[in-house]
């Protein structure tokens, strides 16, 4: 008895802990910033979605500055800087919205590194002088940005990075390399992770603004992948690269933790697009199983078929449930570290398990490029991989738990 009421109490104040949080509540505000997204993508994006595809990007200057001139790429920043200064929940809306309509993942990739991969600790720590020369640009669409952190010797152990700011006179001059740049084929500037002194791996690192057409920056390849084509994935090398020592970003010395701060923000992105793009995934394959037929009855009248398709639908509430309880936090000014990791972590299975499970009532049909649900299932695959893999925020989680063993907490993101 006396246990069973312990248990009671124990869930009744985890339940108060997020019961007495706000939770999102979206207004008509809300409403019309949806609309205007959906505008977009009906008018700028999904009607050249399958030559970028095929070509292998889209035109970033061209894209981001309708979105630029939209507010959609600086919601939540300072109005000084062309920002919106809107809440968090906004940002949601936005991602929910992309995610749900943008008919490949590629251009979402991109807006997601554009808005809030390569902007927040910009936006977050720096000089007023950068914030003219490199936010306002980012957020009106004038400029495209990247955010430079993996490396071809390894993206997962991130203090361990190779990339080196030395510093001469007023300047810094960078030698080394970076892989796997989303948006870096086409960007103006890169957000770009080095180690600026020697010594503790987590303290001797700095995020600077490089601009990329100075001397020295080669654009080695813009890399092949098996899905988020419309996306360019650019490898990028620094051969001698100068520039000014005020380029770096706050504190010098302070990039590591600037960027796992960065990262919880990218981390909440992937909550957003991937409950969304998984429901529009659940909700086509309804439509389309209400038409197929087999047996003499449609598809989704088998109970196999409708109630697997309601399981999926639940793993996306659990994942969205999440999310809203991270976004009201994040807006509330709380450290949001452990839940962006569980969203990233779980989002990413979560949607890689809808894009699977409902390919297959797609039959045949599933397995070829004239439907949506083939790309997806090919697009998402690298959510588990891509800014921080599945095993990384497994580690966030244990250090967060007290149970990653000693010797590796250092290392841990
Ligand atoms: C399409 C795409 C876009 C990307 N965009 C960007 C970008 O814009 N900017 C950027 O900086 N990076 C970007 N990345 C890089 C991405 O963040 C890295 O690929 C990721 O962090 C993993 O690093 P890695 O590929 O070097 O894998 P590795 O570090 O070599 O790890 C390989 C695998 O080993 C496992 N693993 C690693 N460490 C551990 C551990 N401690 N315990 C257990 N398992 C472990 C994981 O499963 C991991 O996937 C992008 C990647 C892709 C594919």
């Amino acid at each position: 008895m006396l246990a069973s009421r312990g248990l009671v109490n124990c869930i009744s104040k985890r339940y108060i802990s997020v019961s007495s949080s706000r939770l999102l509540k979206f207004t008509e505000q809300h409403d019309e910033l949806r609309s205007t997204v959906r505008k977009i993508v009906e008018k700028d994006i999904n009607p050249f979605v399958d030559q970028w595809e095929k070509e292998g990007m889209f035109d970033g200057h061209k894209l981001f500055k309708t979105l630029g001139s939209a507010g959609l790429l600086g919601l939540c920043r300072d109005p000084k800087y062309g920002g919106q200064g809107l809440d968090y929940s906004f940002s949601v809306a936005m991602y929910e919205e992309f995610g749900y309509h943008i008919n490949a993942a590629g251009p979402l990739t991109g807006i997601g590194v554009q808005a809030d991969m390569a902007q927040p600790a910009l936006a977050r720590f720096a000089s007023e002088e950068l914030k003219q020369t490199f936010l306002a640009p980012t957020i009106s669409g004038d400029f495209v940005a990247c955010l430079g952190v993996s490396e071809p010797e390894g993206g997962s152990d991130v203090a361990a990075i190779k990339t080196t700011a030395k510093r001469e006179g007023d300047d810094l001059i960078i030698n080394g390399g970076k892989m796997w740049i989303t948006n870096g084929y086409q960007a103006d500037w890169m957000c770009l992770l080095a180690n600026t002194s020697q010594g503790s791996p987590h303290k001797n690192k700095s995020l600077i603004c490089v601009p990329l057409n100075l001397p020295g920056v080669h654009r080695a390849k813009k890399i092949a992948k098996m899905g988020n084509l419309s996306s360019d994935t650019a490898q990028i090398f620094f051969d001698n690269v100068r520039v000014p020592a005020k380029n770096i970003i706050g504190e010098e010395g302070m990039g590591f933790i600037y960027q796992m701060i960065q990262f919880a923000d990218e981390r909440l992105v992937v909550g957003s697009t991937s409950t969304a793009s998984a429901q529009r995934a659940i909700n086509d394959t309804i439509e389309y199983c209400r038409q197929r037929k087999t047996f003499g009855q449609p598809l989704i009248d088998n109970q196999h078929i409708h109630f697997k398709l309601a399981e999926l639908q639940c793993e996306v509430e659990a994942v969205k449930a999440l999310l809203y309880l991270a976004a009201d936090k994040f807006i509330e000014g709380e450290d949001v570290t452990y839940l962006a990791s569980v969203i990233k972590l779980k989002g990413g299975r979560m949607l890689r398990e809808v894009a699977d499970g409902c390919l297959q009532f797609w039959g045949g049909m599933g397995y070829s490029d004239d439907v949506l649900i083939s790309r997806l299932y090919r697009d998402t695959r690298v959510i588990s991989i891509a800014g921080g893999a599945d095993e990384i925020m497994l580690g966030i989680v244990c250090k967060i738990m007290g149970i990653l063993p000693k010797a590796k907490k250092d290392k841990s993101t």
